[in-house]
């Protein structure tokens, strides 16, 4: 099982695969995590250092996490792709050297390079005060659902945009209980990981 919770500072990622109940997050912060409560992670419910603090002690990498940089991270299901902005204005935190990796269609690398030109960033259909900077897309087929593509501006590299893309694929997959089938490169690295 694959979460994501998020806040408008952080992002924190749960894999239930890795999860072994150590329960160093359950004591490093109680009111986040409480395994009585459904959902059991609340990130609204303590301060942000508090939980980075405990997100990185977790010994099994089961939970991780990031910053937002002002991005906003959206599933679209009715157009079968989740969607990240950044809101026009914003520099969407701090310029970053790191590119980081979409994949289209199996092990091709689609990643802009320069300026990019017509391509996600800035398509006619953003809201008036965002622009997109990445999107995953998938379909869903009698089999489960296929996740083909995902790709994130490089010019917001390093900032784990891509990764939530994905989890937000995965999360509504798991929720609607469909298999999920990536022949996306980078979304099979993220449910590999
Ligand atoms: S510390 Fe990590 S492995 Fe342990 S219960 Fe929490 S999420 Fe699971």
């Amino acid at each position: 099982m694959h979460r994501l919770y998020e806040t408008n500072d952080i992002v924190v990622f749960w894999n239930s695969d890795k999860c072994r109940h150590a329960k160093r997050c359950v004591t490093g912060s109680p009111k986040t995590f409480d395994i009585t409560r459904r959902p059991w992670i609340d990130v609204t419910l303590a301060p942000t250092a508090e939980i980075w603090q405990t997100v990185s002690s977790c010994p099994t990498g089961a939970l991780t996490c990031v910053y937002t940089h002002d991005i906003i991270v959206e599933i679209h299901e009715d157009e079968c792709r989740s969607v990240a902005y950044v809101r026009s204005g914003s520099t969407g935190g701090e310029a970053d050297t790191k590119t980081e990796r979409g994949s289209q269609n199996g092990d091709v690398d689609n990643i802009y390079e320069g300026e990019p030109q017509g391509g996600i960033v800035g398509r006619d259909d953003t809201p008036d005060d965002r622009i997109q900077i990445g999107e995953c897309d998938y379909r869903d087929t009698p089999d489960g659902r296929v996740i083909y593509h995902t790709e994130v501006s490089p010019a917001y590299g390093g900032k784990s945009i891509a990764r939530r893309l994905v989890y937000k694929v995965i999360e509504s997959a798991e929720h609607a209980k469909l298999p999920i089938i990536p022949t996306c490169s980078y979304a099979r690295k993220v449910m590999e990981e």
